[in-house]
């Protein structure tokens, strides 16, 4: 039994309990209580000045990409390589307090996903697609018989490009038809639909189709995210992280693929954008705006700055953030039951950091302890 006990439990759903402690048994959450009525016994861990969280939920990163040995974005290498590095950058994001990341996310996923799971390779819980469909997948029976594959293959959500990269301008790439299909067939196989789009056609299309959650949506307006909202659909806008860490790690991208200065272009002219449409999402009455950062090679690790920005850039109210990154987050993964939220039943996820990140929204940043199913992991700063 491990008890822990920190100045406030914040519970992931808006709620704050001064002085309580929460008390673990094997990987789940045992109780929440007073700290006059916790057990004396157990392995006691006290943090005075700190918060206890749930562990936070990132639900858009790309699990093994990475910088390769000469510094650059490496897209080359082996499986054996990627996965590597995949448990490598799940572990820096465990270490961040990121207790479950969805991945969207590649083949190699799956084996990394499933290491963890065996309890001896450290990392968050892994939830991925572990592959994508896009234009050239086909029409909408070549699309249908994509996500029965993934689906077959173990894939525990469907990622659909359903638009241009924001590099290449964003417009859309896939009709009704196609969209009406991945997401339909994803449904009957009850699997969650995450659909990179960044522009109203590629959102409305999707919303119309039944998908689940729309990604980027760097270009929406004002009525797609009403429809968005009437559909309830959950958007999750990679606000700021992923813009910052390109332009920070830029030469080690440059003359990559679509990685030109004409694409490094678009992306940073449209910061403000990104800014100002997440600002329009959190005033859209009904829209269930979660938290993933889209974190590349680069990022993993850096999550929380993603959090940051949302708050002192973005205006959330704080609370409200870790609720996005939390319960909601889990919502939308489905997982609303299982995690996201401090309470007795819920499995053993939490984050305990310094200080007060209602009030000061950087404490996420100062992660004292992770304890991820039950097991508890120091950082190494
Ligand atoms: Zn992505």
């Amino acid at each position: 039994m491990l008890v822990l006990t920190a100045d406030r439990v914040v519970d992931g759903r808006g709620g704050v309990l001064e002085d309580h402690g929460v008390v673990v048994r094997e990987d789940r959450i045992a109780a929440v209580l007073p700290r006059t009525e916790l057990p004396p016994d157990g392995h006691r861990l006290d943090f005075p000045g700190g918060t206890i969280l749930p562990g936070f939920i990132d639900t858009h990163v790309h699990l093994h990409w990475h910088f390769g040995e000469d510094g650059r974005y490496s897209r080359g290498d082996p499986p054996e390589t990627n996965a590597l590095h995949a448990v490598e950058n799940g572990i820096r994001m465990l270490e961040a307090g990121f207790t479950t990341v969805q991945s969207l996310g590649a083949a190699v996923d799956g084996p990394v996903r499933d290491a963890v799971n065996r309890g001896v390779v450290p990392g968050p819980r892994i939830i991925t697609s572990l592959g994508s469909l896009n234009a050239r997948t086909g029409g909408p029976e070549e699309m249908a018989a994509e996500v029965h594959r993934l689906a077959d293959a173990g894939a525990d959500a469907i990622k659909i490009f359903a638009s241009e990269s924001s590099r290449d301008g964003g417009g859309p790439t896939l009709s009704q038809e196609q969209l009406d299909a991945a997401c339909g067939t994803a449904n009957e196989r009850g699997l969650r639909t995450l659909v990179h789009a960044h522009g109203p056609v590629s959102a409305t299309r999707a919303a119309n189709a039944g998908c689940t959650t729309i990604e980027h949506g760097s270009l929406l307006d004002q009525a797609t995210l009403d429809v968005l909202a009437e559909k309830g659909l959950f958007y999750d806008p990679n606000t700021y992280l992923i813009v910052a860490n390109y332009l920070e790690n830029k030469d080690r991208y440059l003359g990559i693929g679509n990685y030109t200065e004409e694409g490094f272009r678009l992306m940073s002219e449209n910061s403000e954008g990104r800014m100002g449409i997440f600002g329009m999402a959190l005033a859209t009455e009904g829209l269930r705006v979660v938290f993933g950062t889209d974190a590349v090679a680069g990022a993993h690790g850096q999550n929380v700055r993603e959090a940051v920005a949302r708050v002192e850039q973005g205006g959330q109210d704080p609370a409200d953030l870790i609720v996005s990154m939390t319960s909601l987050a889990a919502e939308s993964l489905g997982l609303g039951d299982e995690i996201g939220t401090v309470a007795e039943g819920y499995a053993a996820d939490l984050v305990v950091v310094d200080g007060d990140p209602t009030l000061d929204v950087t404490a996420l940043g100062n992660v004292r302890l992770v304890v991820k199913s039950g097991r508890p992991y120091r950082p190494r700063n």
